[in-house]
């Protein structure tokens, strides 16, 4: 039998819609720049490029409802919010036709960004890990089986205070989620319990102790973070 030198980190996990069972959460990868109109507002070039990565540690997930603590050492905290897809079934080299069986479920969620220290990365060729992966840094809502989601056309929508601040559709992303999960799974082989953060549409912004995101996805459900 193994021993510990102390007890194992309790495994992160995501509620289910409407079941008590939790989706246990192995690893968060994320796309970056997968909306035109927002490659553009980051000073990008829209045309498709292949899509790249960052990841979150499993972690970092906020419950969906519980508050997000401002975190530290940053002065711009900008909300991302995006589509997230929960891998079931693993793979690598996934073929694009086959990508969405190997989808347990859906759900909204942000990819809240330290946006100050991810733009000095960026400037100096550094890792974006500390702009992007930090404590409680995704907030994901409620997950809901893959089963009756379309994620190829959907609005997607945050308000921050009741005030729309990012608006689009699923249909606008550049790369699709079947060519995501191709793609990333000739990087990564997938496994069950991954969650992938599908990039982010125009509209993103600063945010500010007290102020209240609920984010909304077309067909998949809400996400609902106060920022204290
Ligand atoms: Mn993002």
């Amino acid at each position: 039998m193994v021993s510990y030198v102390f007890p194992p980190p309790p495994v992160a996990a995501l509620p289910i819609k409407g079941s008590d069972a939790l989706f246990p959460v192995r690893r968060i990868f994320c796309v970056g720049r997968n909306y035109a109109e927002h490659a553009i507002e980051m000073g990008s070039d829209p045309t498709r490029e292949p899509p790249f990565y960052f990841a979150k540690p499993a972690d970092s997930v906020v419950i969906n409802g519980a508050d997000m603590p401002y975190p530290s050492v940053t002065k711009s905290l900008h909300h991302e919010m995006e589509l997230v897809v929960a891998i079931g079934r693993g793979g690598r080299n996934i073929a694009v036709e086959d990508a969405l069986s190997h989808v347990w479920g859906y759900c909204a969620g942000l990819d809240m960004t330290r946006r100050d220290i991810q733009n000095e990365a960026k400037k100096t060729g550094r890792p974006w890990d500390m702009g992007k992966g930090f404590d409680k840094s995704a907030p994901m809502g409620l997950l809901v089986p893959a089963a009756g989601v379309n994620p190829a056309k959907g609005k997607i929508e945050l308000k921050v205070n009741d005030k729309v601040t990012q608006i689009s559709d699923l249909s606008k992303l550049i790369w699709s989620v079947p060519e995501v999960i191709a793609n990333l799974s000739e990087l990564a082989e997938l496994a069950p319990g991954d969650l992938i953060m599908t990039g982010t549409p125009e509209g993103v912004a600063a945010v500010v102790r007290g102020d209240v995101l609920e984010g909304f996805v077309e067909g998949v459900g809400d996400i609902r973070t106060k920022i204290i």
